[in-house]
């Protein structure tokens, strides 16, 4: 059930409908539009909810049917804005996340985000906690890696977003990172997904090796209905029979997710492809969609990273992505995140 609040509605009206959808069993949560609050209320649905059309602010109530209904689309026809840093994910900005997959020392990282940002990305990536197919793998450095990530990233006046893997890490990278990544392992790790809900960061969510989009909607449910809207969905691959690339790219998602849901939708052609050559062609395939944004791997030297090199670009190769980009986000009547407070 939603109950969308006319445009002006004012405090004491919204804090009265809360408390009553609270004295009919509900748990309401409210989610900021561009023009208007909307209350979306979770729980049983009795008969009297219908009588708060009558209560002064309420201008309509809407039944939702499906099993998704913070994050559906009914909850905020006008979709959800979401500030990471200076970039808005949901606007007409393009949002570039970059850096490597993981953090590996303080040069690879600081080198990593001083290239990232002279090419136009605003937030930098990077793994502290990796969650590795083979225990044999390098695992990450974990909080020493949250701190060079963090100060690389201020440095260079960008946000950073970092994979949390279980509540330790999430308890460690609250205190460094300006967004958390739930990454496709743990989609349905529904401890970690309330936990993040809790947080007050941003959320990446990126979509299962196997979820169907209804399973990643859900997973988002869990997310805002512990008090978190700030959500942004990752597309990067799913499996499939194909074993050319590590995974398949549904670029379908993103117009699937935007019919179903208020929430952006970013992809990410590294984990998708497993491929840097195919990062470029894939990326703008993503602007072209209409995604809000991309995640790719960039690493200062991709033939020695200790983690995802074959599908990392190089500096170099991410100018030249980004010169690209520019291009058709012109033609498209979009614009580059630039991550400057004056175009945020
Ligand atoms: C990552 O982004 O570092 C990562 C591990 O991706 P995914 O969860 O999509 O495999
Ligand atoms: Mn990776």
């Amino acid at each position: 059930m939603i109950i969308v609040m006319n445009g002006k509605a004012s405090k004491a009206q919204i804090e009265t409908v809360n408390q009553r959808l609270v004295e009919l069993g509900l748990k309401p949560n409210l989610i900021q539009g561009i023009n208007r609050i909307v209350i979306g209320a979770v729980g049983e649905e009795r008969p009297e909810i219908k009588e708060l059309i009558a209560m002064a602010g309420v201008e309509k109530i809407i039944p939702i049917m499906k099993p998704f209904k913070l994050v559906s689309r009914e909850a905020n026809e006008t979709g959800s804005t979401i500030k990471v840093g200076n970039a808005l994910f949901g606007s007409n900005q393009f949002v570039v996340i970059a850096g490597p997959c993981a953090v590996e020392n303080e040069d690879q990282i600081n080198t990593a985000a001083r290239r990232a940002r002279a090419a136009g990305a605003t937030i930098l990536r990077g793994g502290a906690f990796k969650p590795r197919t083979s225990p044999y793998s390098f695992q990450g450095l974990e909080e020493e890696g949250l701190k060079y990530l963090s100060k690389a990233a201020h440095d260079n006046n960008m946000a950073c977003v970092t994979e949390v893997i279980d509540l330790t890490s999430l308890e460690k990278s609250i205190n460094y990172v300006d967004m958390l990544q739930v990454g496709a392992r743990n989609m349905q790790n529904f401890q970690l997904l309330r936990a993040v809900g809790r947080s007050d960061k941003p959320v990446l969510l990126k979509r299962g090796l196997s979820a169907t989009i209804e399973e990643w909607l859900m997973a988002a449910e869990y997310i805002m209905s512990e008090g978190n809207a700030n959500i942004v969905f990752c597309e990067r691959g799913i499996r499939t029979f194909e074993t050319y690339t590590r995974n398949t790219l549904d670029l379908s998602a993103v117009p699937s997710i935007q019919k179903l849901s208020h929430l952006p939708i970013i992809v990410d052609p590294s984990h998708a492809t497993g491929k840097h050559e195919m990062i470029a062609p894939m990326a703008k395939a993503a602007l072209a969609a209409g995604a809000d944004g991309i995640m790719v791997e960039m690493h200062p030297e991709p033939t020695k990273a200790l983690c995802d090199g074959p599908q990392s670009l190089a500096p170099a190769e991410f100018d030249q992505l980004m010169k690209e980009l520019q291009r058709l986000a012109t033609a498209m009547d979009r614009e580059i995140a630039s991550g400057n407070n004056a175009n945020a």
